[in-house]
This record gives C-alpha cells, structure tokens and sequence, in this order.
C-alpha cells in the first residue's frame, strides 16, 4: 500500500513499478471527485455521485474510505479480496487517512509513504501539474504537510527524488514481502 502526500508522485512511482510487474493488481478507487481531463472512468477511478458513494458506505462496501480536499475516495473491499485470493499482490495508492484505516484492519498489509525530496520540491510539482487553482493548491500543501508528520509509522519511508529510484525501491519492498518469514520448521 502506498500513500504520501498529494503531488508527490505516488501515481508515476506506481505506474512504473505495475509496468515491470503486470502480475501486481492496482486498486481503482471510488471517488466523488470530477474527472480531470484524461482520466477515464473504471481506470483511473470510478466517478460516482455522492447518493452513491452514501449507499457503498452504508452497504459497507468499502476497505477503508476518506475525505480528501473537499471530496471522498474509497478502495472497495471486493476486488482486493478477489485479486488476494486469486495469489496476486494489490496496490492500494491512497491518503494517509486510509492508510490508517489499513493499518487497523490488513494486519498483513505493508504500508510505504512515498515523502517528497523537500516541501518546496512538492510545492514545485503541484504546481506544475496546473490542475488546481490557487486556494486548493494552498489546502492541498496544508494537507501534505501534517501527513508528513504521520509517516513515521508506516514500515517503510521511499523518498522519490527520481521516479525509477523510488520505484525500484518500492518493488523490493514488495518482493520482499513475498518471501514468508516464517516457514515449516524442518527436523
Ligand atoms: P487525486 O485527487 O490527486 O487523484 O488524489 C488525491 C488524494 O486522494 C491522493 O493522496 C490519493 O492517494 C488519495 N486517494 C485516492 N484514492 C483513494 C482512496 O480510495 N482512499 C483514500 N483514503 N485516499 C485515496
């Protein structure tokens, strides 16, 4: 599971690591957020309304869910447990609220925050990503900086300086979590 503040490229970090390890499944979150341009429904996320994302809460549809800068985003439960069953790996690529939520309720979940090289490099990139106007921006750089005061309890902090760095060390963090630490003892 990934998280980490908003702008600091946890979906570039993701793509990359999905893009040399197609048998890892990525988690489509719901969302009651507008589509930005080029993103497509079912792929990126799955746009809802807000009726609908009140029927998949009470229907407890989801994994975890939050809100995030003046919407909500949930991973629903059903295709983490089918891809788990079926003996893939998933990525959830969520907020630090979620994340904690996780924590809770996957004891085996391996939880990364993804932390930007410095504040003022995040700043640069939300920027650059032009998407938001300035007051949302502003929320979005609040939110960044408490979530960076939470990571210190994930397992593992990635700082993404450079996107094929980080993603490198984000695969062998999965690959390691694959290997059991605890086997049948031989005689
Ligand atoms: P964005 O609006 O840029 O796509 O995402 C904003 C924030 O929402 C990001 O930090 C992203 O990780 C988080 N997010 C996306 N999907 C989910 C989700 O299903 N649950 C939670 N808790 N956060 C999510």
């Amino acid at each position: 599971m990934i998280s980490g503040p908003s702008g600091v490229g946890k979906g570039t970090v993701v793509r990359r690591v999905l893009e040399r390890h197609p048998e890892i499944r990525l988690s489509v979150s719901v969302t009651t957020r507008r589509p930005r341009p080029f993103e497509r429904d079912g792929v990126d996320y799955r746009f809802v309304t807000d009726e609908r994302f009140d029927e998949l809460v009470a229907s407890g549809a989801f994994l975890e869910w939050a809100h995030v800068v003046g919407h909500r985003s949930g991973t629903p439960a059903a295709p983490v447990e089918r891809d788990l069953a079926a003996g893939h790996d998933v990525v959830l690529e969520i907020d630090v609220q979620g994340a904690r939520q996780v924590r809770n309720r996957v004891p085996g979940a391996v939880l990364v925050f993804l932390a930007p090289p410095s504040m003022a490099e995040l700043e640069r990139r939300l920027r650059s990503r032009g998407t938001e106007s300035e007051d949302r921006l502003r929320v979005r750089l609040a939110t960044a900086e408490a979530e960076m005061r939470e990571r210190g309890w994930f397992d593992h902090v990635v700082v993404n300086d450079r996107v094929d760095r980080a993603a490198a060390e984000v695969e062998a963090i999965i690959q390691a979590s694959r290997t059991p630490t605890e086997g049948p003892t031989h005689p």
